[in-house]
């Protein structure tokens, strides 16, 4: 046990240690390093080894330490900030803020985990949560947490076939779910998408606990089925549930990806080595000391609400912000209103978000005093220079891209704050972060690409702490998505990056977002980049529609700052040409869009990726698939019309 901890010295060092001694620590010293951030978290038992690496490329963690999320989020705050503020609870939507401290927050969860004993939920079962951005939905998944069920949140937006899809992966006992969420001040009914998805699952759960608002008048229960948890709440006041110790590497938790390329896969993980691992970002990475807010914008349906709404903010005890709602209602200086009342320190968002930000009246950026606010970090899709600067600008703190997955639960390149702050690049998520052993290879010889050009994002086995264990009953599944593209059982990202001459990071769109025009395989964000380039546009989606010569074209949607732009006679022409002939300068003729659409809406998925899956099947006279996370249906119109109209 000793010599797993024995790298006290290095942990004195951190702080005088600059960002590349700090990386290479993690890389040449893993068992010190992850030793040494084992220790910002309880453990009812510690590990006897730090890493057990004997069945690449599985990967144990802390093997042997005994450890239980629900405790290191909740009960080991009791003694030192009983009082203080855990839970800040804010609904646009219904006009409500409840704020529960770590006391309060406490006993929500030991009700909770009472109600899911009682229907006989326990270590090792699943629970899937359906559940709009309410309290309760925090409270089940860290009562869940509490017993050792494993929960699987599963996105609100998701409509019933996705739903069963999942109910079936997981075999739920139990489902956690609300009568109805509530958007853009429209109720939205969660339940009877449950029933549908129920009847269409082979698997469905025994019981649906429906956490009810009031606000789906015409609610039907099932008999035998659906249970009313304010009635089952009422039943379990004062209950006191014991934590169930779990070894570092069970299952915490199930989470699909979204699905932005396929099937979506069950990222099953891990107990301690999750705990350790976002232990370790609050500190070194967003900088936020205990006490400190965090504001999060996600949703707990992603990995950001699992990792930094939930899970990161209250192991560090701090305060976290629970917020459902638009960015943009009641007005669109909401969210700056939130950070100047609880004085958040480090704020966590996406650039779709930034971007409907900027499309609004200024003033409300300069209404709110945010001088409170340290950092904003944003991630989920390509952050482009004009958004990253407009933001700072306004803001005057530093905007941080990084860049993770579903998969690492955790960022994978990023700036580090908490460590030493390099200078930014716009358009530059950074270096690698620390455990993250990072190569950008080719994609045919496995060699790493020198600087400069263009290869697949791997990370050299194992990964560390806190990422993927597995795809979720299916080992097989796990080793051919992520660790046979390479030899080496390289992890791919399956995403494209360069790296420059200072070793800055840039993410160039996903391996399968590339367009095969006449033998030059071309990546669509390349060519979104240049468009963007374009002083007119706002946004932009580039597509490889089939094409009998060429094999692919490019063709552009793009939505433009001011669409009245186009209103003269010949000026949506002479647009089109414009922007073609800049793809043309930067990117040379074989990377020309072949047209260019004009439309008021791209389509995009609920967390703001490009739907450009979509967008071609619709080009090409197809399907255009699974909608059920599409944010705007109007979007889609849109695409067919300028289709139709070329
Ligand atoms: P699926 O894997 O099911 O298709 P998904 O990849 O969209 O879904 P996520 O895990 O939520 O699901 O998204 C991770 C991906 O988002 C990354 O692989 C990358 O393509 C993109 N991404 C995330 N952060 C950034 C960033 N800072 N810059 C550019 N791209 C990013
Ligand atoms: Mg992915």
């Amino acid at each position: 046990m000793k010599a797993a901890f024995s790298k006290t010295t290095e942990a004195e060092d951190t702080h005088a240690m600059n960002y590349e001694e700090f990386h290479r620590w993690s890389i040449d010293d893993p068992e010190g390093f992850w030793g040494e951030q084992a220790q910002l978290i309880h453990w009812n038992k510690p590990p006897q080894k730090v890493r057990d690496y004997s069945n690449p490329p599985f990967c144990k963690w802390f093997v042997g330490g005994e450890t239980n999320l629900c405790y290191n989020a909740v009960d080991r705050h009791l003694a030192d900030r009983a009082d203080q503020n855990a839970l800040i609870y804010i609904s646009t939507e219904t006009d409500e803020t409840v704020v529960y401290s770590y006391a309060e927050l406490y006993r929500e969860v030991n009700r909770f985990a009472a109600v899911l004993q009682s229907l006989g939920v326990g270590k090792g079962d699943r629970v899937i949560i359906y559940m709009p951005m309410i309290a309760e939905a925090l409270f089940s998944i860290l009562a869940c947490a509490r017993i050792g069920a494993i929960h699987s949140v599963v996105f609100g937006g998701f409509a019933a076939y996705n739903l069963a899809v999942r109910i079936d992966d997981a075999k739920p006992k139990v489902m956690v779910t609300s009568d109805a969420g509530m958007r853009g001040g429209k109720a939205v009914p969660y339940k009877h998408l449950v029933d549908e998805s129920c009847n269409l699952a082979k698997f469905p759960p025994e019981k649906v606990v429906i956490c009810n608002r009031g606000l789906d008048k015409g609610l039907t229960l099932v008999e035998g089925r659906d249970l009313d948890y304010a009635t089952l709440r009422a039943q379990h006041m004062d209950a006191e549930v014991p934590v169930v110790w779990l070894e570092s590497n069970e299952p915490s938790y199930i989470l699909y990806t979204s699905g932005t390329t396929g099937i979506p896969k069950g990222v099953q993980r891990d107990v301690g080595g999750y705990a350790v691992a976002l232990a370790s970002t609050m500190k070194h990475l967003y900088h936020i000391n205990p006490g400190e807010t965090m504001f999060a914008t996600s949703d707990i349906g992603w990995v950001v609400g699992h990792s930094y709404i939930v899970y990161a903010p209250l192991i560090n005890g701090s305060p976290t912000i629970f917020y459902e709602g638009l960015p943009i209602r009641p007005d669109p200086g909401i969210w700056w209103k939130i950070v100047n009342e609880y004085q958040v320190r480090t704020m966590f968002s996406s650039p779709t978000a930034v971007r409907v930000l900027k499309s609004q009246d200024q003033k409300y950026m300069t209404e709110h005093d945010v001088s409170c606010l340290r950092y904003l970090f944003l991630a989920g899709e390509p952050l482009d220079e004009p958004t990253s600067r407009w933001i700072s600008d306004a803001l005057k703190i530093p905007v941080i891209d990084h860049y993770w997955q579903t998969e690492t639960g955790w960022p994978m390149l990023s700036y580090l704050p908490g460590v030493d702050l390099k200078p930014n690049r716009f358009g530059s998520p950074g270096f690698p972060v620390y455990g993250y052993n990072i190569r950008v290879i080719d994609e045919g010889t496995g060699a790493e690409v020198p600087r400069g050009e263009k290869g697949v994002l791997v990370v050299e086995p194992p990964l560390p702490p806190g990422c993927l264990s597995t795809v979720w009953g299916d080992d097989k599944r796990f080793v051919q998505s992520y660790f046979s593209s390479f030899k080496d059982l390289l992890y791919t990202s399956s995403d494209w990056a360069v790296r420059d001459e200072d070793g800055y990071f840039f993410i160039l769109g996903r391996t399968d977002d590339v367009i095969n025009v006449a033998g030059h395989r071309l990546g669509t964000r390349e060519i979104e980049e240049a468009i963007q380039s374009h002083s007119a546009v706002a946004e932009v989606a580039v597509i490889g529609v089939a094409d009998k010569v060429k094999g692919q074209v490019p063709v552009g949607f793009c939505r433009l700052k001011d669409p009245s732009q186009l209103d003269a006679a010949g000026a949506t022409e002479k647009m089109e040409k414009e922007i073609i002939a800049k793809v043309q300068e930067l990117l040379g003729a074989v990377a020309k869009p072949h047209n260019i659409h004009f439309v008021s809406a791209l389509p995009k998925t609920r967390s703001g990726k490009l739907l450009r899956r979509s967008i071609q099947a619709l080009a090409e006279g197809r399907d255009p698939g699974d909608l059920s996370t599409l944010d705007d249906p109007n979007s889609l119109e849109e695409v067919r019309r300028a289709i139709g109209q070329h």
